[in-house]
């Protein structure tokens, strides 16, 4: 099959969250499956034509975005397994910052992402790549979907063509004035609550929703939770879409997220020789200025710094545990409340560490170096960060939701199963009761050795997910030849 991914990040080249990660892992196992998969992205002013050796294709193309002609590039380069297109514009892309700057959204997100959906319909014609798949992810592509439903309905060259949109986070949705419907190219005809029309606005996720041929989201808990009570007003959209919700796992790529042979960390280690660990543990000390003891229980956090991460409790968490044997190393980027009230705790408490910038290295640091590692989110779709945590050796402490409750088990020490610890707001249960409960474990070193080595056994692989979404491909293509 074909298979375009379209998406507003992807790893290498642009990373803001989780879904760089998915879509720039996923493809490569889809490509191993026997598909021919393209991935299709903004070129950001950050993606460095010269590192990655992007040419341009000799295609000038544009589309209208609010009775504007915008005209653009298609460049490209290959990965080790799949093409990859980058639509270039000076006006919407070439900025510093990708969705906003410090002071809050881009005022024109909305014409930026008319502008993609628009131009990555008109890519795949000018490639001549007719797609048996487009796999749309998060609200900057919810109109694709609405494109072929609508205004693109008789349009040939997509006449087999399905959509799959993904939801990576249900919080953002892409909401904006009825206008959209002028601004993007709709008729007024569609602007019906089965298609583009959500209480007066247009929705881009909920376009999606409505118009798509099959929606996923990250985790199976997730895809119930959005139904029931955590969909952020989408419950009702979601529901008349039933039996076309899928609920599929994300993986990390267990080639790059491996301490056997990562080079930044200070040691390399793996579940045959953990010695390495105490190496990164030491080394992360001392790169925080924090005192170097083995014996200190070391905390860690990587995050976006958004309210969904529960950031009020990790640092309601650290003022009540700042007389004990523990330290807290936080790299974040994103919300300045939050980082001011991170700034507060860290001048007032000498064992914790604080980095505001976002720093893949530092990051892997972290990972390897820290005994456990803290997840409060007050919702959490899938979770990737868990996941790396694992195959670091580092054990999670997770508010049960979404992903979390589907890739952590609280460890029992009578049955020694299980690979973290769990709590649950809703149900009134405490991130710090947790922690100390998580220390007893911590300083019983028979206990903890096994629960690390539960820990570093885990596998969330792509394998068995990219089987999941092939066969949704497979089964929206045979429909089309029906
Ligand atoms: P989300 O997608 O909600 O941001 P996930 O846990 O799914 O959360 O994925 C977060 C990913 O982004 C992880 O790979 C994490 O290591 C990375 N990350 C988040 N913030 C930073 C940062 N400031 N520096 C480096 N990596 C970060």
């Amino acid at each position: 099959m074909n298979i375009l991914m379209a998406a507003s990040e992807c790893v290498p080249f642009v990373k803001i969250g989780g879904l760089a990660d998915v879509v720039g892992t996923l493809p490569n196992y889809l490509q191993r499956l026997g598909n021919d998969v393209r991935i299709i992205l903004p070129k950001y002013k950050s993606i460095d034509d010269k590192k990655y050796k992007l040419e341009t294709l000799p295609l000038k193309l544009s589309v209208d975005v609010a009775g504007n002609k915008e005209s653009f590039n298609i460049k490209t380069c290959k990965t080790s397994q799949v093409t990859v297109y980058f639509i270039d514009n000076m006006h919407f892309f070439y900025r510093d910052g990708i969705y906003g700057s410090d002071f809050g959204d881009f005022g024109d997100n909305r014409e930026r992402y008319i502008f993609f959906c628009k131009a990555v319909l008109e890519s795949a014609k000018a490639l001549g790549f007719k797609p048996d798949i487009i796999h749309c992810h998060d609200w900057q592509t919810g109109l694709i979907p609405a494109y072929l439903k609508t205004v693109m309905k008789y349009d040939k060259f997509f006449w087999k063509t399905s959509t799959v949109f993904s939801i990576h986070n249900i919080a953002y949705q892409g909401s904006f004035a009825a206008d959209t419907v002028v601004a993007a190219g709709f008729s007024w005809q569609d602007f019906t609550p089965d298609k583009l029309e959500f209480y007066n606005k247009v929705n881009f996720m909920k376009c999606a929703i409505s118009l798509s041929d099959a929606v996923s989201t990250v985790s199976p808990t997730y895809s119930l939770e959005i139904k029931e009570f955590n969909g952020l007003g989408m419950e009702v959209v979601l529901n008349s879409r039933q039996d076309k919700i899928y609920g599929i796992l994300n993986g990390i790529d267990y080639d790059y997220w491996n301490p056997k042979k990562d080079k930044n960390i200070a040691a390399n280690f793996s579940k045959e020789d953990l010695s390495g660990k105490k190496t990164c543990k030491s080394d992360l000390q001392s790169l925080c200025g924090l005192e170097m003891n083995p014996n200190t229980y070391l905390f860690g956090c990587v995050s976006r710094l958004d309210h969904q991460k529960g950031f009020d409790i990790i640092i309601d968490a650290m003022y009540k545990l700042k007389n004990e044997n523990m330290q807290f190393v936080i790299l974040g980027s994103g919300d300045r409340s939050i980082r001011y009230e991170l700034e507060k705790a860290a001048s007032q408490m000498k064992n914790i560490a604080v980095f505001f910038d976002y720093n893949e290295v530092l990051s892997h640091k972290i990972y390897a170096g820290i005994d456990a590692y803290m997840m409060p989110s007050r919702f959490e779709p899938c979770g990737l960060s868990q996941m790396i945590a694992l195959s670091y050796a580092g054990i999670p402490i997770v508010n049960r939701t979404g992903g979390l409750s589907d890739t952590i088990v609280y460890y029992n020490h009578f049955s020694k199963e299980g690979n973290g610890f769990t709590f649950n707001i809703t149900y009134g249960e405490n991130f710090v009761q947790t922690i100390y409960k998580s220390e007893k474990i911590f300083r019983d070193k028979n206990n903890w050795n096994t629960l690390v080595n539960n820990a570093i056994n885990c596998k969330f692989s792509w394998d068995n997910s990219a089987i999941q979404y092939n066969e949704i491909y497979k089964n929206l293509s045979a429909y089309k030849e029906f």
